[in-house]
């Protein structure tokens, strides 16, 4: 199929940005990688009047140490983040994950903000965010507020995004001393979306996991901690009966969506895995 006819405007500023937002509401989108909003244009999923392209916008490009933080633009591509030595240093668990996203084509394209925007739950960046803390920079004409990912995320696609704002970059503490942080996702195929994944960081000191966190993807409508299963693994050390408790307490606590091809047992039993295989590295 082919999408509906739109209107296409390149933005050279963010007032601009704003201006447009505010004057054509919800007949407007913002266009950054287009992997997926053209897609669903192009399945009539939805129809606006108008694309609001932003790849213009510089302040939205760029990975930088600013402030004890590492900021990563709305608009960097995934493969910026997959190729990144300041990632790779400062929050490896992205560069683990990234070349689970789709495939090298799309990663070229798609952005991290388009991805952190969109919200998939079966999405890595959202999880990644969320297990490492991450801050959201949202700017309207109004001015920038900071939303911590635990709060933006909000459910299926949603977020605390409002209509009027752009997703301008996202802030990530960067790596302690000690801390170990580990992505992994089962998927039918390589560059499918997953079945099940976990992003996971903790700090390491001789055999017991500090300040666990543990964020799961494609198991609910959103990126999931599990916050009965950390506490679990931070209460001692890490030995086979805690291992055993925080497997009891994970599948307690969890209660996935089913989807086309697997049952909530099934993800259950995934993320149990992924999270047996996640604690060697941990403590590795
Ligand atoms: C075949 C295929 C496989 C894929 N597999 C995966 C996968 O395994 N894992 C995964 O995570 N993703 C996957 N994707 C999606 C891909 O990662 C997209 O790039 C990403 O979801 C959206 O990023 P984008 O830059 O393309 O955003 P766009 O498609 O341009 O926009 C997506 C939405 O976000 C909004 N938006 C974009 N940027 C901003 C911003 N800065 N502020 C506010 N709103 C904004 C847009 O208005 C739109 O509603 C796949 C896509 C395809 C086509």
């Amino acid at each position: 199929m082919k999408s509906a006819a739109f209107d296409y405007v390149r933005a050279t500023s963010p007032q601009q940005v704003f201006e447009l937002l505010a004057q054509h509401g919800d007949d407007a989108r913002l266009l950054a990688g287009g992997q997926t909003l053209l897609a669903t244009l192009n399945m009539r999923l939805s129809q606006p009047a108008l694309l609001i392209d932003i790849n213009g916008l510089a302040a939205l490009h760029g990975i930088a140490l600013r402030g004890g933080a590492l900021r990563i633009g709305a608009l960097v591509r995934h493969v910026e983040i997959e190729e990144s030595p300041l990632v790779a240093q400062h929050a490896p668990l992205l560069a683990q994950a990234a070349p689970h996203i789709a495939h090298r084509a799309i990663r070229n394209l798609g952005s991290f903000g388009g991805a952190l925007a969109y919200a998939d739950p079966a999405a890595e960046w959202p999880a990644c965010v969320l297990a490492l803390g991450g801050t959201l920079v949202l700017q309207s004409a109004a001015g920038e507020r900071r939303v911590a990912a635990a709060d933006f995320f909000q459910g299926l696609y949603t977020t605390a995004l409002r209509s009027d704002e752009l997703l301008v970059a996202c802030e990530l503490p960067v790596a302690a001393a000690g801390e170990r942080q580990d992505f992994s996702e089962l998927a039918r195929r390589h560059g499918d979306y997953a079945v099940a994944g976990l992003a996971a960081r903790a700090l390491r000191r001789g055999d017991t996991l500090h300040e666990v966190r543990l964020a799961f993807l494609s198991l609910g409508d959103r990126p999931l901690r599990a916050p009965a299963t950390e506490a679990t693994l931070q209460a001692g050390p890490l030995t086979a009966a805690r291992i055993a408790a925080a497997d009891a307490a994970l599948r307690a606590e969890l209660a996935p969506f089913a989807d086309l091809t697997h049952s909530a047992a099934a993800k259950t039993q995934l993320a149990a895995t992924l999270l047996q295989r996640a604690l060697p590295r941990l403590m590795a």
